[in-house]
């Protein structure tokens, strides 16, 4: 079978977008923790209920799925971390505000963040329509939580972000350590807090995730999920590195999953030094003491 090749141009191109990518990505020098913590694990929400199957015009059976975390699994995922005094960042549109204020009120009591998620989903390539929905986004999440949002899981425009306060990102899988990336023009610097696909539930349990056929779907024993994520850990946790955990309410709010996280997190704790930060807390030990490095 004949294969097309990619023209030398192409390979030219590939090379200079790799060494772009390079000059804005900067790695932190001697990134290190606390005094006494060797690894930090952050537990990450994304709270999207219905919003994103709804924008994919996905079936019913899909939407209620997303009703299903908003009504009932976020409840349930964070009577588990309250249980086990572990707090958590959920990045969270803004029209969760509207649907299901209670529990945010609630997980702010308990003294978890909440961290912006887009409006209903989607940053539109409109900077007028961006700019209105960051800032409708964070204004019902800072009423709520009682105080500025600093962080967001967005490809919204860091010049803007920056602007509204935003001083991190948990949006990319370029590193697995914290960095600072700046932006196409090389200005406005934010730190990302990467996460990794491998450690995101959705893609072990989400059954039909955005559109995946018939042959790939998905749902796995959560013995096995148990397994490999502990091995994630435990590598992490061995070269001192980063851990940050995806999950849905509408994934992992079933009881059998909440199960799983909860035996996770009570094996992890059977080592010392691990800290269970919010995104808002380490991003604010690593902007004091690894500030963007100078010189660039
Ligand atoms: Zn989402």
């Amino acid at each position: 079978m004949m294969t097309s090749q990619p023209s030398p141009d192409a390979f030219d191109a590939l090379v200079r977008t790799a060494q772009f990518q390079r000059t804005r990505r900067i790695q932190i020098p001697d990134f290190a923790y606390p005094e006494g913590v060797k690894l930090a694990v952050n537990f990450t929400l994304d709270f999207d209920a219905m919003l994103l199957r709804r924008l994919l015009n996905e079936p019913w059976g899909q939407k209620a799925k997303g009703e299903f975390g908003g009504r009932v699994g976020v409840w349930r995922i964070m009577e588990m971390f309250d249980a086990e005094d572990v707090k958590v960042t959920l990045f969270t549109p803004g029209r969760i505000c509207e649907l299901y204020p209670e529990v945010l009120r609630a997980v702010i009591q308990n003294g978890h963040e909440l961290g912006n998620h887009m409006w209903e989903h989607e940053v539109y390539a409109d900077p007028v329509i961006e700019d209105a929905h960051l800032t409708r986004t964070l204004k019902a999440l800072s009423a709520i939580q009682g105080g500025p949002v600093t962080g967001t899981r967005s490809s919204h425009t860091p010049g803007l972000l920056r602007s509204k306060g935003v001083v991190y990102n948990s949006f990319t899988s370029a590193h697995d350590l914290p960095f600072y990336e700046l932006d196409a023009q090389g200005e406005n610097p934010i730190l990302q807090l990467p996460f990794h696909y491998a450690l995101d539930d959705a893609m072990y349990f989400s059954f039909g995730w955005l559109d995946t056929p018939n042959a790939a779907q998905r749902v796995m024993d959560v013995d096995e999920v148990f397994d490999i994520w502990w091995a994630a850990f435990e590598q992490q946790y061995k070269a001192g590195g980063y851990v940050n955990f995806l999950l849905h309410p509408f994934v992992s709010g079933h009881a059998m999953r909440v199960d799983i996280i909860q035996r996770l997190i009570q094996r992890i704790k059977t080592l010392p030094g691990v800290w269970f930060p919010t995104c808002d807390t380490l991003a604010q030990h690593i902007l004091t003491h690894h500030p963007l490095p100078e010189a660039q």
